[in-house]
């Protein structure tokens, strides 16, 4: 796992600057892990909340979890982990014609923070 002691974070909205306990777990085990030797942890995506809402002492990334999971052509459904990016959807849907409803202005969203 990457584990990052203190990672300097500078939030999107610059309500926060400073050194908190940052996590980059690569499967679920990491996970159950993490959950077990921390009682408080905040999930984040690409940070790019207006409020900087993913901003906690002990942060939790999805950057591993970008995997998707199936798409179903016909119908137009995308099934995606948590980490995935608007960006990395828009590259795999686009050349087979298919493009997301509704986007952010931001590439660098994932679907973990959009369905918050
Ligand atoms: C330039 C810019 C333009 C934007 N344009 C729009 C727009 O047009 N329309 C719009 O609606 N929004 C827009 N946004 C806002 C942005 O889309 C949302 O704030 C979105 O939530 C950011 O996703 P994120 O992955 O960066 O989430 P983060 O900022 O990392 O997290 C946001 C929230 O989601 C939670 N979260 C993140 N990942 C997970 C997960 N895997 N599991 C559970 N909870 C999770 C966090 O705890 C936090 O509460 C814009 C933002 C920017 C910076």
């Amino acid at each position: 796992m990457d584990f990052i002691n203190t990672k300097k974070i500078k939030s999107w909205a610059k309500s926060y600057s400073g050194n908190f306990l940052f996590y980059q777990p690569r499967s679920i085990d990491e996970i159950k892990t993490l959950l077990t030797k921390n009682k408080k942890l905040i999930s984040s995506g690409g940070f790019r909340s207006y409020g900087d809402s993913a901003i906690s002492e002990v942060i939790i990334n999805s950057k591993y979890f970008n995997k998707i999971i199936n798409f179903d052509e016909d119908a137009g459904v995308l099934r995606a982990e948590s980490g995935i990016t608007i960006d990395e959807m828009i590259k795999f849907l686009l050349p087979k014609g298919w493009f997301l409803k509704v986007t952010p202005g931001t590439k660098f969203a994932t679907l973990g923070g959009l369905h918050r």
